[in-house]
């Protein structure tokens, strides 16, 4: 973006004729950054022209879905069809389950980890130290103690030492946040171990709550073969999705489905709202259920298999390429998240967006990301690399062994 156009976005001062060429301008830069965009795990691919019509209104569902507010201009039919479509996916009945549409898949975490607490007032709060930074945010918003559990190369949590944490604190409830795709290696939490972790340390099913962070892969999950299964018919209390991510959705927003039982715990009623306080926020973004609804109609399970299937393809696709060039990379086996070394060139990373963490990078691969992205963005990084390091052994790229495991690393290949 010209230095030009952000100065004039951030002038409030613009006159009438400029603000059309500025909006113009904006729009193009948009256009660009989102052809080349691979490091998040965002879908930016869909089409909701025939919602336009709807932008006009001012929709909000403020308080409970499933309550009746007096504030009349709302989208709690479509709001509770989608809750219906996704506790079905849980397999969680109708008349069983409680949840919202939050505006992101932080608000969930927040929201399950609080009900996790409100059910176990003095429980400890145990999350692998891949959790995304929003549930250890929740520890120190509600003062909880937590206990941080490694993890192994893969990302996932290991639970030998989930166990050992475990046996510090017996006599406590445990409240444990399980990552259904991590957020930087996209690994896959093993929900039956952790529970048969819990029931062999002696915690009772009543004496802990889990709490299933399915941000990306909430989604992605029940659509791929093999997978172990996240379902309400295992001892869980809560799962949580963002609605912007595999869906695709212009505009943040997410999924919380919990057990209605817990609910009661942690509502309130509201006289000014003629309405129950269960959620985090307050005012609602009422377009968003209706995107969902939109997605999820049109798409269907069929459509989400298809999708996950491609994702998963192009992502093995890209980790092949990337180890034929010699670049190590990780691909876990339920991800499409594919993890390399940290490109050297920061004006590259901002090119194509790509998320860092120490010594890697990611790209996750989304149903935008296609095989002609793959190759354009594969092809610059092969040219680029070869002006970062040179063979004669003085600049050699990073070794990501202890990040990505030896297996995957082909650093020898190149020294
Ligand atoms: C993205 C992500 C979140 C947070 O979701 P937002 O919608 O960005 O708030 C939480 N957990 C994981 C694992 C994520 O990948």
């Amino acid at each position: 973006m010209s230095r030009n156009l952000m100065l004039m976005m951030r002038s409030l001062e613009t006159g009438k004729q400029s603000m059309a060429s500025v909006l113009a301008r904006y729009r193009m830069t948009l256009i660009e950054r989102t052809k080349n965009h691979l490091g998040y795990p965002y879908n930016l691919d869909f089409e909701y022209g025939a919602l336009a019509q709807l932008q006009h209104f001012s929709i909000n569902n403020l308080g409970d879905p499933f309550i009746e507010s007096n504030y009349g201009v709302h989208s709690r039919e479509f709001e509770v069809g989608v809750l219906d479509w996704f506790a079905r996916l849980w397999e969680l009945e109708k008349n069983e389950y409680w949840g919202y549409i939050t505006n992101c898949g932080t608000e969930g975490n927040l929201h399950g980890i609080l009900v996790g607490r409100e059910v176990h007032p003095d429980g400890i709060l145990y999350a692998s130290r891949d959790s995304h930074y929003s549930v250890f945010k929740a520890a120190r918003m509600y003062r909880m103690e937590c206990e941080k559990v490694d993890t192994l190369v893969s990302g996932e949590i290991d639970c030998e030492n989930f166990k050992a944490k475990l046996l510090l604190h017996r006599e406590k409830p445990a409240i444990i946040n399980v990552n259904i795709g991590t957020t930087v290696k996209g690994a896959v939490d093993d929900l039956d171990l952790v529970i048969q972790t819990l029931e062999e340390t002696g915690f009772s099913h009543d004496r802990f709550y889990i709490h299933c962070d399915g941000a990306l892969f909430g989604l992605m999950m029940p659509f791929v073969k093999r997978a172990p299964k996240v379902t309400f018919k295992k001892p869980i209390g809560s799962v949580s999705v963002s609605g912007h991510k595999f869906v695709g959705c212009p505009m943040p927003c997410g999924v919380q489905i919990t057990r209605l039982e817990h609910i009661n715990a942690l509502s309130r009623n509201v006289e000014y709202l003629a309405s129950r306080d269960a959620t985090i926020m307050g005012s609602r973004n009422g377009h968003a259920p209706i995107f969902l609804w939109y997605t999820l109609n049109k798409k269907g399970y069929r459509g989400f298999q298809k999708e996950v299937q491609k994702c998963l393809r192009n992502a093995h696709y890209l980790k092949d390429r990337l180890r034929d060039a010699g670049i190590g990379a990780m691909l876990n086996e339920l991800s499409s998240t594919v993890v390399l070394e940290r490109p050297h060139d920061e004006e590259f990373i901002r090119k194509w967006q790509l998320a860092c963490q120490g010594n890697i990078a990611h790209v996750v691969v989304m149903p935008n990301v296609t095989v002609e992205k793959i190759d354009k963005f594969l092809n610059e990084l092969i040219a680029e690399r070869a002006t970062w390091y040179s063979d004669d052994g003085k600049n050699q790229s990073p070794c990501v062994a202890s990040d990505i495991g030896k297996e995957n690393c082909l650093c020898s290949l190149h020294k």
